[in-house]
């Protein structure tokens, strides 16, 4: 079994490191602390890194003061385990390549074909932190309420709330699980979900006023331009879940939601989609990847209207 074998390999293993991708969100963070308590909890000696901050509404989680937000690693470690990404070049982190003697990679991407010497990839997980939750119970750590609280936001981020098509009766059984130890889900669930900065409510009202809508109302765009996220004094990770807003709107079959980084002409692209779009294919073709109804692409050298008519074009040939 493939989890036994990666279980194995990090107890032979005296040096671990654990990173995710850029931009990250509650799946990766949630993943990332929870396999890191339970190797601390094993007496293993272990450290995270990440490209960017921790987003704000994720800093509560225990241990996320350990994130080590990098550019580059210059240490070697016997172990890397890479989450919630098939691809090293997503975590951004310069040198990466050169920094372990073995590479584990675990992840829930249908597009990931999984890389390294031990992969597990399973893409009917709802999320990273399903397979993570499970690899912790094969370690016999139980009833750990530090784990559950990062497993439960992993989970919970990335399904939705339970909402998106990814949740199944699995997701159900573990949340259950989960919530057995006595987790404070309704904490969690308002510190992630719901509870917003000022600035992210300010920068909603203005990326909501955006919205463009095409072909009978089927497609809808947002647009978070650098000018919107300074007059805001918002932080790029705020973005995050305000796609949904147009995905939401009767009759909108897909979303997409142009984000302006601060190095020029690089846009970076959330794909959301509601019945039959296969956001992940269309990601893919862009060049980037994700899941069947939620995906993203980063564009590297066009302007946010040569992107926009590129992926609308696209777009019409899938509509129905
Ligand atoms: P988001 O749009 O929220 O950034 O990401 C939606 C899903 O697509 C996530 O599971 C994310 O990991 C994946 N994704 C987003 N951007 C990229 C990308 O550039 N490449 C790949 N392979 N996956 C991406
Ligand atoms: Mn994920």
């Amino acid at each position: 079994m493939i989890e036994s074998k990666i279980i194995q390999q990090l107890m032979e293993s005296n040096s671990i490191a654990i990173v995710s991708h850029e931009n990250p969100d509650g799946d990766c963070v949630g993943s990332m602390l929870a396999l890191y308590l339970a190797l601390k909890r094993k007496g293993k000696n272990a450290r995270m890194f990440l490209k960017s901050n921790v987003p704000k509404n994720l800093r509560f989680l225990p241990a996320a003061e350990n994130i080590e937000v990098v550019d580059r690693i210059d240490v070697k470690f016997d172990v890397l385990v890479l989450l919630d990404t098939g691809e090293l070049e997503r975590t951004g982190i310069e040198n990466i390549e050169n920094c372990y003697s073995k590479l584990i990679n675990i992840d829930h991407h249908v597009t990931s074909e999984g890389m390294g010497d031990l992969f597990y990839i399973n893409s009917s997980s709802a999320a990273t932190g399903e397979i993570i939750y499970q690899i912790v119970k094969l370690m016999g750590i139980d009833n750990d309420k530090e784990i559950a609280t990062c497993l439960y936001t992993s989970i919970f981020t990335d399904t939705g709330g339970f909402k998106y098509s990814n949740t199944t009766s699995i997701t159900h059984q573990i949340a259950g699980d989960l919530i057995n130890t006595g987790i404070d889900f309704v904490y969690i669930i308002n510190k992630v979900f719901d509870e917003m900065s000022l600035s992210k409510f300010n920068l909603l009202k203005d990326v909501l006023q955006t919205l463009e809508l095409f072909e009978g109302n089927k497609i809808a765009f947002l647009t978070v331009t650098r000018e919107i996220l300074k007059r805001n004094g918002a932080s790029r990770d705020e973005t995050e879940n305000i796609i949904n807003f147009a995905k939401n709107i009767e009759d909108v079959e897909v979303a997409a939601i142009f984000i302006e980084e601060e190095e020029e002409n690089k846009i970076k692209v959330s794909l959301r989609s509601k019945y039959y779009i296969d956001c992940a294919q269309v990601a893919k073709e862009f060049g980037g990847g994700g899941h069947i109804r939620a995906a993203g692409f980063t564009s590297r050298n066009a302007s946010l209207d040569a992107v926009k008519e590129n992926l609308l074009r696209r777009l019409k040939r899938d509509l129905r």
